[in-house]
């Protein structure tokens, strides 16, 4: 993969080349960084970031469950991003913000560590597939929220994903799903969920999720386009295997169809309502739709 040219780190965009770091860092031992995920799409007018400032408040939310002294602000954030985008002249991709405990301290109590903030920016295409996707129930269930705190973007949780993400690619899924503690329907290890039955949508609710973004995006279009109110609750596994329709939502995996749970086909893969929210999604990150524009920062 070309990771690009260039990198924003601590107040300054530097090359590729020039941003190492020493073996001892704690996130890199511990995983004590929190982080964003972000994408930016070739418009009419240029290329714009979705939801920036919604991705960097999230970034300091998270950076203050881990009490990460965040030495920038959401607006000075905001601005790297656009820079960076602008110095590596992306036309379109994916922004990775990392907030972390670096160099200069081992031992499980940060405090004392360097803070190391920086962005990366490269081009990246589908995350998922534009089909309906197999998904497969991953033997991990969501980490518990007495834990770890579920809705805070933290390095370190992502080893659930992950080991949820090989699990489904060892058994043939192309993606995972995740049940909470109590068996209840959670999330994928990058995406939340919502399925739609007798034309109405429902979606885990908040306590052992990421509050996604695109999440709150599809809840907001659904009803403001679409006339489809969401209701978030708790979810079994049945209701996904009876469900009409089902698919996940994330800043990478954008809006992605599901085909199946664990080899049962959901619903008859007309996927109506889904499909109509694919490209209502597509068409507002890529500016087609001027009332949310707003929502889009040009580069
Ligand atoms: N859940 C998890 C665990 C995630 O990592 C992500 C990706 N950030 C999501 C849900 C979707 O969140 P968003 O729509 O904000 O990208």
């Amino acid at each position: 993969m070309d990771f690009g040219t260039h990198v924003w780190r601590n107040g300054e965009i530097i090359p590729m080349e020039e941003a190492k770091t020493s073996i001892i860092n704690h996130a890199l031992h511990y995983g004590s960084g929190v982080f964003e995920g972000i994408r930016c799409y070739q418009t009419e007018r240029g290329t714009a970031v979705f939801k920036l400032k919604e991705h960097m408040e999230r970034l300091h939310y998270s950076a203050s469950v881990l009490e990460i002294p965040m030495p920038y602000s959401v607006e000075a954030l905001c601005q790297a991003n656009l820079d960076l985008l602008k110095k590596q002249n992306l036309a379109s991709g994916y922004i990775r913000p990392v907030a972390c405990f670096g160099e200069g301290k081992m031992g499980l109590n940060p405090a004392g560590a360097d803070i190391d903030v920086f962005i990366a920016a490269w081009g990246w295409g589908k995350y998922l597939s534009d089909d309906p996707i197999t998904v497969g129930t991953s033997p991990w269930i969501r980490i518990h929220p007495k834990s770890l705190q579920a809705d805070a973007k933290i390095n370190g949780h992502y080893v659930n994903s992950i080991m949820s993400s090989q699990w489904a690619h060892n058994n043939n899924y192309q993606e995972a799903l995740l049940l909470d503690y109590n068996g209840n329907l959670a999330e994928g290890p990058g995406e939340n969920l919502f399925i739609i039955k007798d034309g109405v949508m429902y979606t885990p609710q908040l306590g052992t999720i990421l509050s996604g973004i695109t999440r709150a995006t599809v809840i907001e279009l659904a009803e403001k386009e679409l006339g489809i109110k969401t209701i978030e609750t708790t979810l079994k596994p049945e209701d996904l295997v009876n469900a009409d329709e089902a698919f996940f939502t994330g800043t990478a995996a954008e809006v992605t169809i599901l085909k199946s749970i664990d080899g049962n086909q959901i619903g008859t893969q007309e996927n109506k309502t889904s499909g109509q929210l694919k490209q209502l999604y597509a068409d507002v990150v890529e500016g087609r739709i001027e009332k949310y524009d707003d929502w889009l920062s040009y580069v």
